[in-house]
């Protein structure tokens, strides 16, 4: 009689840890997309961003005056995206300041195979090594090829 009651124990204590591990298993099962996020417009978790020439930013709106800098051409090789930084990120590791357009975005952003205009200034600044950036970082890689 002790030992069945003992089992009873033993058999209720299974089934309290079975109820506690299936609530954790399927709230992992939440969490996955959430971390997995998605950055790249053709569904990658990052861009993949390739050299893509000379990149110019001007202030102006459509004009190629007001130059506000010179700096490095980038595309993302999935999803096109284009991005201008002043510094390059697969030398020095600083974007500096920086532009960004969606290639169907001609008011924003003019572009052929060697050079990149950027319209309407620049979209921000990041100063430390783009890895640590708490954007970029997750958002892009960078490439010279
Ligand atoms: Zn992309």
């Amino acid at each position: 009689m002790k030992m069945n009651k003992m089992l009873s124990v033993i058999m209720a204590m299974v089934i309290l840890v079975g109820c506690i591990v299936i609530p954790a298993s399927a709230s992992e099962e939440e969490i996955i997309p959430l971390e997995a996020e998605i950055y790249c417009g053709a569904g990658y978790p990052k861009c993949d961003m390739r050299a893509h020439g000379v990149a110019t930013v001007y202030s102006g709106s459509s004009s190629f005056t007001s130059k506000v800098f010179n700096g490095f051409g980038w595309q993302c090789a999935n999803c096109g995206y284009l991005m201008a930084t002043e510094g390059d990120p697969t030398n020095s590791g600083i974007i500096g300041r920086y532009a960004m357009a969606s290639p169907s975005n001609g008011a924003r952003v003019q572009y052929n195979d060697v050079a990149v205009a950027f319209f309407g200034g620049i979209d921000g600044s990041s100063y430390g090594n783009w890895k640590d950036d708490p954007y970029f970082g997750k958002a892009c890689t960078f490439k010279r090829y």
